[in-house]
């Protein structure tokens, strides 16, 4: 036995997508070759594509696949701030993940570029004052807004709307990975320039997303090459993956009600087992299955490999730096000190989790947070 709760980092792959996955594996045709197997492979693509549009209110033409998240992330970033050689100032909010902070802070290293990171309040969400002043104070400035739609950590949702509108005119760009699928998403009616989402985190294949990207926007490739995708991402089409996303994405069977009601079995069994715990931007609007915890007097590495002797499987923050001993940046902007930003833990559940995961996971807490305050005090 053992209980997965990580979603957040990445999802099983599930069954119509497996078996769509084997099936275009089996298919020959490259997607841009012109007889017969490959308009046949071409004509699959374009129907994913379809698939994936439609499930964000976009246009197919909108849909740029990548080879990630991390990658559409970073094409939104670069590409958008590239396209406006008279603006040299980035915005993003304080708790992007690292694959929008770290390009944002390679364009400041390397192009010359200034970047201003927008607040969150203590309960996780940005602080749309401080934007709206930037904005008008700097608006002529700026090259691109980017803030997450809701956080990796914490789940904390994000007010796109309202940054879109403080935008007016300036692009904006939003990392919806988490959200996709979850929360109800339309990227016409949000106005937005730029969204990116991944596959793994949908119960679609790992190595394979998209950026979202307003129809006639032109923008630097990043990738040079045959000419794929709008000329924007060159390489050729990853067309079992692709298909594969596209299942994932019909077949979806995430109940985001039934989730979160286990969410809310997990916390109010957290204040039973372990009373001086704390779930971050509990009162926040947050997707349905993240809970993340501060424990306090543990670090959250050993908390980390105890729940996993005990068999259960949940993270430190992201996925990407976990493993390497530094705070969450997450916790820290919402007001966290360095001790507590590192004895944090995050559950994040999915489609199969079931009262029993929760239970079993509750059961083992109290022995788990005293092994690890013991191992804390030596
Ligand atoms: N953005 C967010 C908010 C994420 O949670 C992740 C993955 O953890 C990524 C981007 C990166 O996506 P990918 O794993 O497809 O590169």
């Amino acid at each position: 036995m053992s209980i997965y709760l990580d979603h957040a980092a990445t999802t099983p792959m599930i069954e119509p997508a497996i078996d769509a996955m084997q099936r275009a594996l089996r298919k020959i045709g490259n997607p841009s070759s012109l007889h017969t197997d490959g308009r046949a492979t071409r004509k699959d693509v374009e129907e994913a594509r379809e698939v994936i549009a439609q499930s964000l209110g976009c246009q197919a033409s909108e849909v740029i696949f990548t080879g990630s998240g991390t990658e559409a992330n970073n094409s939104a970033i670069k590409g958008l701030f590239w396209s406006t050689p008279d603006k040299n100032l980035i915005v993003v909010s304080a708790i992007e993940h690292h694959a929008v902070l770290d390009p944002a802070h390679w364009l400041v290293e390397h192009e010359g570029a200034e970047l201003i990171e927008i607040p969150v309040t203590d309960s996780g969400v940005i602080d749309c004052a401080f934007l709206r002043d930037l904005v008008i104070r700097r608006g002529g400035e700026i090259a691109l807004i980017s803030v997450m739609s809701a956080n990796n950590e914490t789940g904390v949702i994000q007010p796109i709307s309202t940054v879109v509108e403080i935008a007016g005119s300036i692009p904006v760009h939003t990392d919806a990975v988490q959200s996709f699928m979850k929360v109800p998403l339309n990227f016409a009616n949000l106005g937005l320039f730029a969204m990116t989402i991944s596959a793994h985190k949908v119960g679609g294949p790992l190595g394979i997303g998209a950026l979202i990207l307003r129809k006639a926007f032109e923008m630097p490739a990043l990738l040079h090459g045959g000419g794929q995708e709008r000329e924007i991402r060159s390489g050729t089409l990853n067309a079992p993956s692709i298909v594969a996303f596209a299942a994932a994405v019909s077949a979806n069977t995430y109940n985001g009600e039934a989730v979160e009601k286990l969410r809310e079995k997990f916390e109010s069994g957290i204040s039973t087992v372990a009373p001086h715990a704390r779930v971050n931007g509990q009162s926040s609007k947050r997707l349905p299955g993240i809970s993340n915890i501060t424990f306090p007097g543990t670090q959250a590495d050993f908390l980390l490999l105890l729940m996993d002797g005990k068999k259960v499987s949940c993270s430190t923050g992201a996925a990407c730096t976990a493993g390497v001993h530094r705070p969450s940046h997450v916790l820290m902007a919402m007001g966290h000190d360095e001790i507590g930003a590192t004895s944090s833990l995050r559950f994040s559940l999915g489609a199969n989790t079931t009262e029993e995961d929760i239970e079993y996971t509750l059961s083992v807490i109290p022995e788990v947070i005293e092994m690890a305050k013991a191992a804390n005090s030596l």
